[in-house]
């Protein structure tokens, strides 16, 4: 049966398929005894499971080649290592489970790995990959982290954090639908990267079944569960027409009077920027460099790594500007050598340029990339700090790019209120600011970015974040400075006219996003777009303001 459900549309299209559930971290299965006849059965489940395990990490390991090949055979024959087997039937026959028995023992063998120096230590990880995967199967639950489909799905989760997404195969998900987040969450900003549509802060999509058919609309933030052939063609069509609509419009961001009004892509590496060259991005205006630090769990990416991935971002834009963000470590993008384990509340402990502060290094090491990557290019590079609370923080930021003999433009983000209210302050010591409307929303409403139960808070149309873009705004022009927004606001066709009304500079978001952004812009002049901003600064509440905008573009 057709039935219907509502979340929050954040990544336009619409995707039909199966849901696939990103499988979650595996619970301890209880520590119950089994009599003693049943042994055998056990053992022998437990050695089906292991071998069922074994085999599909080899033909993944076929499937991958190179280097991961050798990693996924490695950890086959973790799974198959005759002594942990052993280890398993003794469990079994003194009365537990196969999945207790593999359980306990992995965790025997995981305590010998770790004490083992540090090579063997770096493989814990895989181990506990393998004894996840095998004794999910036992329990039969889905696989834990990202399904092993070969066939496209649209992935379902409760959230998705950076870590799991770096290992998602983009040609694989059509769309994705999650129960927490909201339009400011990492899924929601990754679905725009890869130009899926999406659905966040769905109550009981946990609920879906594996396999049922959906469609996935991300404009209007419905999901039609087992669509009829009539509903499915209807959203196909409507899908289709916005689609044309958009190929319509080229050339550089502007509003119907010819302001200019730059539309630059966020990118997490160098694989998005062929899309964002496609979607005729005037530059970067967001380089979240957090994606090169997540392949290693204890260390930074080497120099030579972080000048190579820089340069192809740089070199992609020849003539053009490219604002790269310096680590942005903690709260929702925590790295296990960076961020400390036990901050009551990590979105107000050390994160962003606080972590970068702590560990000089890192920063100098990131500046110094990007100094040797920019070298001989003709780019505009700029360089900015994450979570800029005062002056104090930006004179330390400036100061460390001076000493790294970086020539670029330094700037500073704007995310906490504290840097928007004393903008003027701030740009003495910087060039430019960026308005991090995600997380400006997240300190301003004290509403978690990842908690779907807030999302309403997190609405970048809350007239009081539309207050502290303008100060911020304002504060720019003063200082005969450049404000852009890289935040999840810019991505919003009708909040960019209205961003672009407060005195925004430049609009940087998702490369999927660019081309509704430009034609929407294209529609309306500079003064409209002024008056649809100060008709949602009077309003009271986030669609109050969307719709008073509305109305005034709209000629109502
Ligand atoms: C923001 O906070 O708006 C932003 C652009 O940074 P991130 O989403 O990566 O925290
Ligand atoms: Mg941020």
């Amino acid at each position: 049966m057709e039935t219907t459900l509502r979340g929050v549309g954040v990544s336009h299209g619409v995707a039909i398929g199966e849901v696939r559930h990103m499988g979650t971290a595996v619970l301890e299965p209880p520590a119950k005894s089994i009599p003693a006849e049943e042994a055998e059965r056990e053992q022998g489940r437990a050695r089906q499971a292991v071998d069922a395990v074994a085999a599909d990490l080899m033909a993944r390991g076929n499937l991958a080649g190179g280097e991961a090949q050798a990693v996924l055979e490695a950890q086959a024959m973790m799974a198959q290592d005759p002594e942990l087997m052993a280890d398993v039937d003794r469990r079994i026959v003194v009365g537990s489970t196969a999945e207790r028995a593999v359980y306990d023992a992995f965790a025997a063998y995981r305590e010998l790995l770790a004490g083992a120096g540090e090579y063997l230590a770096g493989r814990v990880a895989d181990l506990d990959d393998v004894r996840n995967r095998i004794v999910a199967r036992l329990l039969g639950v889905p696989m834990p982290g990202v399904p092993d489909s070969d066939q496209p799905y649209v992935l379902v989760a409760r959230d998705l954090a950076p870590a799991d997404t770096a290992l998602l195969d983009p040609s694989l998900v059509l769309g994705f639908v999650t129960e927490e987040g909201g339009p400011t969450s990492h899924s929601a900003i990754l679905a725009r990267a890869l130009g899926v549509p999406a659905v966040v802060a769905l109550p009981g999509a946990g609920e879906l079944a594996e396999g049922t058919v959906i469609a996935v609309d991300g404009s209007t933030g419905d999901i039609f569960v087992n669509p009829g052939e009539a509903k499915k063609a209807e959203l196909r069509a409507a899908a289709a027409e916005r689609k044309a609509a958009l190929a319509a419009s080229t050339g550089p961001g502007a509003t119907a009077d010819g302001h200019k009004v730059p539309l630059l892509a966020n990118v997490g590496g160098p694989a998005d920027v062929p899309a964002a060259v496609e979607a005729g991005a005037e530059g970067v205006g967001l380089f979240r460099t957090e994606f090169l630090f997540l392949d290693d769990s204890k260390n930074a990416p080497s120099e030579h790594k972080q000048v190579e991935a820089y340069r192809q971002v740089l070199e992609a834009f020849p003539e053009g500007r490219v604002v790269v963000r310096v680590l942005d470590a903690g709260a929702d993008k925590p790295l296990d050598f960076l961020t400390p384990a036990d901050e009551p509340n990590p979105a107000l402990g050390v994160r962003g340029l606080r972590t970068l502060l702590d560990h000089p290094e890192v920063l100098r090491t990131q500046l110094t990339a990007l100094a040797k990557a920019a070298e001989g290019l003709p780019v505009y590079l700029e360089v900015m700090a994450p979570m800029v609370a005062d002056r104090t923080d930006a004179r330390a930021f400036a100061d460390a790019c001076r000493e790294a003999g970086l020539r670029a433009k330094f700037g500073a983000m704007v995310e906490i209120p504290s840097a928007a209210l004393r903008a003027r302050s701030i740009l003495q010591e910087v060039e430019f600011l960026s308005l991090g409307t995600n997380d400006l929303a997240q300190y301003t409403f004290a509403a978690d970015r990842q908690v779907g139960a807030v999302s309403r808070l997190q609405d970048p149309w809350q007239p009081a974040l539309l207050d502290l873009v303008a100060l911020s705004a304002e504060a720019a022009k003063a200082e005969g400075k450049s404000c852009g927004v890289c935040g999840e606001a810019a991505s919003d066709p009708l909040l960019a006219c209205v961003l672009t009304g407060l005195g925004v500079t430049s609009l940087s978001m998702g490369s999927a996003s660019i081309p509704y952004v430009r034609a929407a812009l294209a529609k309306y002049t500079l003064a409209q777009c002024e008056r649809a901003a100060a008709a949602a600064r009077a309003a009271d509440s986030a669609e109050e303001a969307r719709g008073a905008a509305q109305a005034v573009l709209s000629g109502e």
